[in-house]
């Protein structure tokens, strides 16, 4: 995926050797779901139907190739991992390619993610390390095993602790009667 939209993308950085976005982004045009590979993705080269792929295709970027605070170690032909930002929810995601299920433990991915997630939560955003349609939302000082929370609201609660500012992260059906409170 990507390649054409040419807004604020981060000089130096492209896509070439990488096609993970392929893999992991659901493609509502071409009815593909998350986590499979694409049927028009050469692994690896590119799209096959470059110039007549869908739009939503076309102005994807991932966080690697659009925020300059995302370092080269989130390149995700290396990481395995696909950083997004989803501006009206407030949230950054991670999406991790499950034949790498649980590399973001490594303390080298993990010390970084909480960093980012304490500037998220601190703007009552989130930071959720999806694995298929399940979410760890992750925390400065533990995670939360969110469970198949791909549908779900995620909701950020805060409050005034003893060592500062506390944080929680749960995964709310949409219908949720709670929703019409916050
Ligand atoms: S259509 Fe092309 S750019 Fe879009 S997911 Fe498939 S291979 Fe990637
Ligand atoms: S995941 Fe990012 S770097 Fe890789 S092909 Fe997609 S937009 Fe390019």
């Amino acid at each position: 995926m990507a390649e054409s939209l040419e807004t604020a993308l981060v000089p130096g950085r492209t896509c070439d050797g990488c096609t993970l976005c392929c893999k992991l982004a659901e493609v509502k045009a071409l009815a593909k779901p998350m986590g499979v590979w694409c049927k028009h993705c050469d692994v690896g080269a590119g799209c096959v139907i470059y110039e007549t792929r869908p739009r939503e295709c076309e102005v994807f970027y991932c966080l690697y190739r659009t925020a300059k605070g995302i370092s080269e170690l989130w390149r995700p032909r290396d990481s395995h991992m696909v950083m997004t930002h989803e501006p009206q929810a407030t949230r950054i995601n991670v999406w991790v390619d499950t034949e790498f299920s649980g590399v973001w433990r490594n303390p080298q991915y993990l010390r970084p993610l909480r960093q980012l997630a304490q500037n998220m939560l601190r703007r009552r955003g989130s930071l959720i390390v999806w694995e298929g349609n399940h979410g760890t939302a992750i925390l400065p000082d533990r995670e939360i095993n969110l469970g198949l929370a791909m549908h779900k609201q995620i909701v950020v609660m805060g409050r005034d602790g003893p060592n500062g500012e506390e944080y929680n992260v749960e995964a709310w059906e949409r219908d949720d009667p709670r929703l019409t409170q916050i």
